[in-house]
């Protein structure tokens, strides 16, 4: 198989929203995407997924676009950690989010936004130190203490 780009659909929990990431192989003759999905224990993820983590796919900005027909997203950025996100003004759901470092290269995508999230399954973890007890680490994926880059 030659390298090509590979469409993955998502979409807000309404619909209002919906994206579709532009993305190659990241080797020829492999399925693996050229996108790298991790969990993040930060105290920021936390509250903003409303869970114990948060779960992203990096991918360059150049391969994420709101579908034509979509509504436009709602901003909001957090002042302590300079972390933009993008959600849906109908229904809430974050979409994906960046920081003032990443703007102009990347975007994290919320993977369960995805219409087919094991397309990119998780490749490491961030913030180990701020991970609760009774959460597991996850085999064979990196595990930083920290840093989200
Ligand atoms: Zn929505
Ligand atoms: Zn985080």
């Amino acid at each position: 198989m030659a390298t090509g780009t590979t469409q993955l659909q998502g979409r807000c929990v309404c619909n209002a929203l919906r994206y579709s990431l532009h993305l190659s192989t990241s080797a020829p003759d492999s399925e693996e995407l050229d996108a790298r999905t991790t969990l993040c224990h930060c105290e920021s993820c936390r509250r903003a997924f409303g869970s114990n983590y948060g779960l992203t796919t990096k991918v360059s900005v150049e391969s994420f676009m709101y579908e034509p027909g979509s509504v436009q997203p709602k901003l909001y950025k957090q002042q302590d950690n300079g972390v933009t996100r993008e959600f849906c003004e109908v229904c809430g759901a974050y979409i994906c989010e960046y920081g003032e470092a990443a703007k102009e290269r990347f975007r994290y995508v919320m993977w369960g936004t995805l219409d087919e999230p094991e397309r990119v399954p998780p490749k490491g973890e961030f913030f180990c130190r701020d991970r609760p007890g009774w959460m597991p680490e996850i085999e064979g994926i990196f595990h930083k203490q920290e840093i989200k880059e």
